[in-house]
């Protein structure tokens, strides 16, 4: 259906927008890996290092982090997107953001694995790896 692809943009709209700007600010180049398409940065900035987000059409993510779990994650926040439409940035990006934040200035003397672990129990992000198809981590 070659009407659904501009519908599915037009729907999506704010967070597609921010994505085409992250790219372009990122000069993130179109990759495709484990059937997941996405955006590298291969010299993220200052908002993009270590980080993958999934804005609408676009996942961007820095080429340190984009691993197969962490593409199928965003891949997962995609969907989300699909669903929520113009409510994404509100229900699920804000938050995200928010749990991200929080954990980068709250958690600095925890192993990386609880960091992973408490991250992944909130309830978006928990959605976003079941979305994705990733197991559980906790
Ligand atoms: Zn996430």
């Amino acid at each position: 259906m070659f009407f659904l692809k501009p519908i599915l943009f037009i729907w999506q709209l704010p967070q597609n927008l921010l994505g085409l700007i992250l790219c372009f600010v990122e000069r993130a180049k179109k990759r495709q890996e484990f059937g997941i398409s996405y955006y590298e940065a291969k010299k993220p900035g200052p908002f993009m290092k270590y980080c993958a987000i999934s804005l609408g059409s676009f996942i961007i993510a820095d080429a340190a982090v984009a691993d197969k779990a962490s593409l199928l994650h965003e891949s997962g926040h995609q969907r989300q997107s699909l669903v929520l439409g113009p409510f994404y940035l509100l229900v699920i990006g804000l938050p995200s953001i928010t749990g991200n934040l929080m954990d980068r200035l709250l958690h600095k003397k925890w192993s990386g694995e609880r960091r992973e672990r408490w991250y992944h129990a909130l309830p978006w992000e928990k959605s976003a790896d079941r979305l994705g198809g990733l197991k559980a981590k906790n």
